[in-house]
């Protein structure tokens, strides 16, 4: 069964279509990887995903039932979280305190430091980093390990799936390696990724399916990674015969 359905869906800004159609079907504890030129919609499709956007037309179905997704919270509550490609973490703050951030603004309520600070040290090890100390600063962190902190946030809540922007695009070889890591462990405690890239070889070493979009439409929904030659995916994604390409 589907973890998440989009049928039809369609968003346009003053003049701009950005969705005109697009399809998307994620299953638990994949990675599913969303394809597409620079433009074609990606970060506008998982914005909408994410309750940032409200779209103009189409169907959302969460596990089977369909839903609006009203809001950012609306999207946590359901148990989507997003890694942006702009991260959403607080530099004056701790990783605990990050982490934490959310809960106290849903429920009002305070959470003691060392409770936060416990439970975020045993995050941490969930994504195979306990040598990350919960008390250090945020903004003293690499841009891998600030990816690290939203990935945290979104396990502290009941999350199902986490929708991951271009996250190689601010990373050197060895942090996407760690990266791919924490998306393996991600997967194996069940939780689904959409991983948005237009990078070819990493969606061949970590991806399950692809969903290709061009112009702002689904070219293909749900193929195999195994099994999809390199080429199609460039025709797919680029309405261009590559027969010509070395
Ligand atoms: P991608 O993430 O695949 O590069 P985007 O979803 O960012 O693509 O953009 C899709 C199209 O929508 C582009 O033409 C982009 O310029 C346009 N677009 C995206 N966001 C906005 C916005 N807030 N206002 C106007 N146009 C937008
Ligand atoms: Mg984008
Ligand atoms: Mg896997």
């Amino acid at each position: 069964a589907a973890l998440l359905e989009v049928r039809g869906l369609r968003k346009s800004f003053a003049g701009v279509k950005a969705l005109q159609g697009v399809d998307l079907v994620v299953r638990p504890g994949e990675v599913h990887c969303v394809l597409g030129q620079n433009g074609a919609g990606k970060s506008t499709l998982i914005k909408t995903l994410s309750g940032a956007y409200q779209p103009d037309s189409g169907e959302i179905f969460w596990q089977g039932e369909p839903v609006t997704i009203g809001g950012p919270v609306a999207a946590l509550e359901l148990g989507i979280a997003t890694m942006y490609q702009e991260l959403d973490v607080v530099d004056g703050l701790t990783i605990a305190e990050n982490v934490f951030l959310g809960h106290e603004q849903a429920t009002g309520g305070v959470l003691h430091v060392a409770s936060a600070n416990a439970r975020t040290q045993q995050i941490l090890a969930r994504l195979g980093h306990s040598e990350i100390s919960p008390r250090t600063e945020v903004g003293q962190l690499s841009a891998a390990n600030k990816q690290i902190v939203s990935m945290a946030r979104a396990l502290s809540r009941d999350t199902k799936l986490i929708i991951m922007d271009e996250p190689s695009a601010v990373l050197d070889s060895q942090e996407v390696e760690n990266l791919f890591r924490v998306v393996a462990e991600l997967t194996e405690q069940g939780i689904a990724v959409v991983y948005i890239s237009h990078r070819l070889a990493e969606i061949r070493r970590i991806g399950d399916r692809i969903t290709v979009i061009k112009d702002g439409k689904t070219t293909a929904s749900g193929l195999s990674v195994a099994d999809t030659p390199t080429p199609h995916l460039i025709r797919l994604m680029t309405g261009r015969e590559v027969a010509n390409v070395f």
